[in-house]
C-alpha cells in the first residue's frame, strides 16, 4: 500500500500515538518530515580506531565492550557516571555529570560505540559526554557506514534506521526537479538520493545524494526569492524625476561631505527611485557608518514628487532619535514630520492618523506602531526600514502593502556575510556602506578577566571624571526577560552602592515602560546620567557621542556581531573610545571570539568570523534575520552549491514553463517562508 508524503507519520507502520508524539519533539510530523530528518554524519565502521590509536584533542569514533560500569556521588548535587570500555588495544573512560538516569542502558559485557571528544585524564583516555549508541539497539550492523541522526528521548537510532527504511517502502517520493536542471548540473534523482543518504553504500554516494539533495533545497530557495524579485520588478512602481531643489538644498545642508560609499549608496538608491520598477533595495552598512542620512535624502527625494514617506525603527529610543535628527535638517525647508509611536495619547494619536491619511504630514517616523492597520496614508511613495535584522519579513511587508507599489529601502547595522545574505535578502538588491566617516578614531577593545573588574571600574570613573560618559552592559541572559531585569537590577544595585558610590548612574532594560525608558535616555542624553548600567536594549542606534567607555560583563555570553553592534554605542565623537570586555569564559572559542574583537574593528569581517566559529544556527540574530528553515544546506559549506543553485533559479524563473514544473515542490519546501513574505 502507498502512503503520501505529507500523510501524518501515525499512518506509518510501527508508529502509535505515543511514538508519534515523540516524533514530533523532533519535528517529525509527516512521512515527509521523516524522509528529511537527515543524517547528522556517518561512522564509518570500518574506519573506527582501535583505542590505543585514538588522537588526543580530537572527536572521534571508536567501539568497544563496556568492562565496568561506576556511580560516584562525591558531593551533594554532584552524580558522576563512569562507563570503562574495552578493545584489544586499551580502555577508555566515558564520564556523564548530573544524568544518572544513563545508568540503566549500560551493563558489562554490552558492546557500544562512543563519539566524542578524546581527552586524557590522569594517564587514562577519557572522553566526556561523549554519544554512545549500543550496538544490540541497532539492527544490521554489520553494515558498514551508519548514519548518525539527531536523536530524541525515547527515539533511538535504530527506531529512526527502522522508520525510515519502512517509509521508503510505502512511499515513492517523487522527482521535483526539472529535467533539464537535472541534466545540466548532473543531480542524482530524488528517490535514489533519499535512499542513499539514509542507507548509504559508499561515503562517495553519500556525497552525491547529499550534493543533490543540498541543491534542490537551495535551488527552491532561491527560485522562490527570485520569483518575488522578478514579481515585484514587474509591478508598475512610482517614478521619481531626477533630483530637484528641494533635494539638492537639502544636500547641500548637510554639516559634512558624505564618504565615497554614501554618496555610491545613495546614487544607487535615487537610480532604482528614478526608475519605474518599485525599488527593493537594502542598505548594509557597519554601526556609525551613516546610514540615516541616506534615508533622509531618499525621504526628501519622495516628498519632492508629492508622495509620503515612512521610517520605521525598532524601538522607541531609536524614532525619537531618527525623528530628532532627521526634523532638524528637514524642517527648514518646509518638510513636515511626524512620529507615531506606542506612547502617543489617544487623542494625539488619532490627530497624527487624521494628518497622515490627508496628507498634511510628509514623513511620519515611527515604530511598529506604522503597521497597525487603522495607519492610512495619503500617497505612500517611500518606506525604510532602519535596522531591518530587528523586524521580520512580516511586518516589512505590511509597512509596504500601506502604499501602491512603493519604493522601499531597508537598512540594516548587522553586516552579513554574502553567503547569507543571497540566502535571506535574495529578493533584495544590496548596496553596502563600508568605509566609516573620516576622522573617527577607532575604538579600542580590551579583554580582562574578572580579576580586574576593579581596575577597570576605577578607569571608568577617570573618564566620568574628565566629563566622559560610560555604559555598562549586563549580562546576557538568554531568553528570558525575566531573568534579564533581576541581572540588571542587580548589577545596578551591586555598582551604585560599590564602585559607583556617588556618581549620577542610570537603568536601562527592556521590562521598563515606554516613558521610563524615555526618561533615562533623555537624561544621559543630556549628560545628568554619568553611567548608563544597562541591558541590550542600547544595541541598536542609540548615539550619544560623549560617551567614550563600555564595560560589557561577562561578555562570553555574547555572539561576535552583538558585541559590535554594542561596540557601536562608543567612538561617535571626538574623543578617544574604549571598550572593555570581562570575562572568565574558560573556553577556547569563548576566548577566540574576545581576542578577535580586541583586533578587529570590522562589522563585516566580523560577522563572517561569526557564522564560520558558530554556525548559521547559532549566529546571532538568525532568526530576526528572518532565515529559512534548511533541513540540509549548510550555507558556509555548501557555498559553492548554493551558488550553482542560484544560476540555475535565475534561469528557471525567467521561463515560465519551468516555473510552473516547480511551482508545487517551492510550497512544500518554503510554503511557509514565502506566504509570510506574500501574503500579509
Ligand atoms: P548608522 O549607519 O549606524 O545608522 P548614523 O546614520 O547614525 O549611523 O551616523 C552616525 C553618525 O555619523 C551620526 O552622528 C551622523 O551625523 C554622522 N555622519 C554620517 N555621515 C557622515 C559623514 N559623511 N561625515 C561625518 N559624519 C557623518
Ligand atoms: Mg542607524
Amino acid at each position: 500500500m502507498e502512503i503520501a508524503l505529507d500523510a501524518n507519520i501515525k499512518y506509518l507502520k510501527g508508529v502509535g500515538p505515543a511514538k508519534a508524539a515523540l516524533l514530533g519533539k523532533l519535528g517529525i510530523f509527516t512521512l515527509k518530515d521523516l524522509l528529511s530528518h537527515y543524517p547528522r554524519r556517518y561512522e564509518d565502521r570500518s574506519r573506527l580506531k582501535p583505542i590505543a590509536m585514538l588522537e588526543l584533542g580530537t572527536t572521534e569514533a571508536f567501539s568497544g565492550v563496556i568492562a565496568n560500569v561506576r556511580e560516584l556521588r562525591p558531593r551533594r548535587g554532584l552524580v558522576i557516571l563512569r562507563v570503562l570500555i574495552r578493545d584489544a588495544t586499551g580502555t577508555a573512560e566515558l564520564v556523564w555529570f548530573n544524568q544518572s538516569y544513563l545508568k540503566k542502558r549500560f551493563r558489562p559485557g554490552m558492546r557500544i560505540v562512543a563519539y566524542g571528544k578524546i581527552e586524557r585524564f590522569q594517564a587514562k583516555i577519557q572522553v566526556n559526554n561523549p554519544e554512545v549508541e549500543i550496538s544490540e539497539e541497532r539492527e544490521g550492523n554489520t553494515d558498514r557506514i551508519i548514519p548518525v541522526y539527531p536523536a530524541g528521548e525515547n527515539i533511538n537510532q535504530k527506531m529512526l534506521r527502522q522508520l525510515i527504511k519502512t517509509a521508503l517502502e510505502v512511499c515513492v517520493p517523487p522527482e521535483n526537479l526539472p529535467p533539464e536542471i537535472m541534466a545540466e548540473y548532473k543531480l542524482m534523482k530524488r528517490p535514489q538520493a533519499l535512499t542513499a543518504v539514509h542507507f548509504p553504500p559508499t561515503m562517495e554516494a553519500v556525497s552525491e545524494a547529499r550534493r543533490r539533495l543540498v541543491f534542490e533545497e537551495l535551488y527552491l530557495l532561491q527560485c522562490g526569492l527570485l520569483y518575488i524579485k522578478q514579481n515585484n520588478k514587474n509591478q508598475c512602481g512610482i517614478k521619481h524625476a531626477v533630483d530637484g531643489e528641494l533635494v539638492r538644498a537639502m544636500e547641500r545642508k548637510l554639516p559634512f561631505k558624505l564618504t565615497v560609499d554614501q554618496v555610491k549608496a545613495l546614487r544607487e538608491v535615487k537610480d532604482d527611485m528614478e526608475d519605474v520598477r518599485p525599488m527593493q533595495r537594502l542598505v548594509q552598512g557597519d554601526v556609525g557608518s551613516g546610514k540615516t542620512v541616506i534615508a533622509g535624502i531618499a525621504l526628501a527625494k519622495t516628498v519632492e514628487n508629492g508622495y509620503q514617506g515612512a521610517l520605521m525603527a525598532p524601538t522607541e529610543i531609536l524614532a525619537e532619535q531618527h525623528y530628532h535628527t532627521l526634523s532638524q535638517l528637514m524642517a527648514p525647508l518646509g518638510i513636515r514630520l511626524a512620529i507615531l509611536t506606542g506612547k502617543l495619547t489617544r487623542r494625539a494619536r488619532e490627530e497624527v492618523l487624521d494628518y497622515i491619511r490627508n496628507g498634511l504630514v510628509d514623513i511620519v517616523i515611527g515604530t511598529h506602531a506604522l503597521i497597525e492597520e487603522d495607519v492610512n496614508f495619503h500617497h505612500l511613495g517611500l518606506v525604510v526600514t532602519d535596522e531591518q535584522h530587528r523586524f521580520g519579513v512580516v511586518q516589512r511587508a505590511k509597512l509596504q502593502a500601506k502604499g501602491q507599489h512603493p519604493d522601499v529601502l531597508v537598512m540594516t547595522a548587522t553586516p552579513i556575510p554574502r553567503t547569507m545574505a543571497l540566502t535571506v535578502y535574495g529578493d533584495l538588491d544590496v548596496s553596502v556602506v563600508r568605509q566609516l566617516p573620516p576622522g573617527r578614531k577607532p575604538v579600542k577593545t580590551l579583554f580582562y578577566s574578572g580579576q580586574k573588574r576593579q581596575e577597570v571600574y576605577a578607569g571608568v570613573i577617570r573618564e566620568v571624571e574628565r566629563g566622559r560618559q560610560a555604559y555598562i552592559v549586563c549580562p546576557l541572559v538568554e531568553n528570558s526577560d525575566k531573568l534579564d531585569l533581576q541581572s540588571a537590577t542587580g548589577l545596578y544595585e551591586e555598582l551604585t552602592s560599590s564602585f559607583f558610590h556617588g556618581i549620577p548612574c542610570g537603568l536601562l532594560h527592556g521590562r521598563m515602560k515606554a516613558q521610563e525608558k524615555d526618561d533615562v535616555m533623555a537624561r544621559f542624553y543630556r549628560g545628568d546620567i554619568k553611567v548608563l548600567i544597562a541591558t541590550t536594549v542600547i544595541e541598536v542606534g542609540v548615539n550619544v557621542p560623549n560617551a567614550t567607555v563600555m564595560v560589557i560583563e561577562d561578555a562570553e555570553r555574547f555572539g561576535l556581531s552583538q558585541l559590535h553592534q554594542l561596540r557601536g554605542r562608543i567612538g561617535r565623537g571626538e574623543h578617544q573610545s574604549y571598550c572593555v570586555l570581562l570575562s572568565d569564559a574558560g573556553h577556547e572559542e569563548a576566548k577566540a571570539r574576545l581576542r578577535l574583537m580586541t583586533q578587529v574593528s570590522d562589522g563585516f569581517t566580523l560577522a563572517e568570523k561569526d557564522l564560520e566559529l558558530r554556525g548559521p544556527g547559532q549566529f546571532f540574530g538568525a532568526r530576526q534575520h528572518g532565515m529559512p528553515d534548511l533541513k540540509i544546506a549548510d550555507i558556509i559549506k555548501d557555498i559553492d552549491i548554493l551558488l550553482e543553485a542560484r544560476k540555475a533559479a535565475l534561469k528557471t524563473v525567467n521561463s515560465p514553463e519551468t516555473m510552473s514544473q516547480v511551482r508545487r515542490a517551492l510550497d512544500d519546501a518554503f510554503g511557509e517562508h514565502f506566504r509570510m513574505i506574500f501574503h500579509s
